[in-house]
């Protein structure tokens, strides 16, 4: 996961924008498949019990150890990204949480809370598609589920800025309604 220095106000957005029909077909696209995403996920329920659970009464932060909701400022050229960021704020509000330093020594996200992300979807494509070389390993030995972290990121990424095309969201929507399937199945 890159790490960089974020401040909360980067996730201001302008709430008087309004937003042309794209914005907003870009935005429910992204939001299917990060549903998609979310759900295998939870199935897997592979970071709670490994990483986040409480040890010795703190959380540990896993990876969320930094603000990575917000956006890099050059992502918010695209309308859909400016939409995406007012739709989470409207639904979850800006966070305020700032759990003390954890037991891993890092100071968690503003939405992380004892028992995970808050956040049910709009999570950043960086955030919904982080899975971490030990989960994968994980993932890959136990389910034989092989899951391209980086490339689901910048596809998830494409779809926000416009740049995906009907072939590939369609390829991308299957590839992870496959993983869902064998999950399920598993379970
Ligand atoms: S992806 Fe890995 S590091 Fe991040 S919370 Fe899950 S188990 Fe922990
Ligand atoms: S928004 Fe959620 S997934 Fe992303 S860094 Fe924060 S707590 Fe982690």
């Amino acid at each position: 996961m890159t790490c960089r220095v974020v401040r909360a106000s980067d996730q201001k957005s302008d709430a008087t924008e309004t937003f042309d029909e794209r914005a907003h077909e870009l935005l429910k696209k992204y939001l299917h498949l990060e549903q998609l995403i979310e759900e295998f996920f939870q199935l897997v329920n592979y970071c709670y019990p490994k990483c986040v659970k409480k040890q010795r009464g703190k959380t540990k932060a896993g990876c969320c150890a930094r603000n990575y909701y917000i956006f890099h400022p050059v992502y918010l050229h695209s309308p859909a990204v400016r939409l995406f960021q007012l739709m989470r704020t409207a639904k979850y509000g800006i966070p305020t949480n700032t759990e003390a330093t954890l037991s891993d020594g890092y100071q968690a996200c503003n939405y992380h809370e004892p028992t995970g992300c808050i956040l049910n979807d709009y999570k950043s494509p960086l955030c919904i598609s982080f899975f971490c070389d030990k989960g994968i390993k994980w993932l890959q030995k136990k389910h034989k589920i092989t899951f391209d972290a980086g490339n689901i990121q910048k596809l998830m990424y494409d779809i926000l800025m416009d740049k995906i095309t009907d072939k590939e969201y369609s390829e991308l929507e299957l590839r992870l309604q496959a993983n869902l399937t064998k999950i399920k199945e598993a379970q």
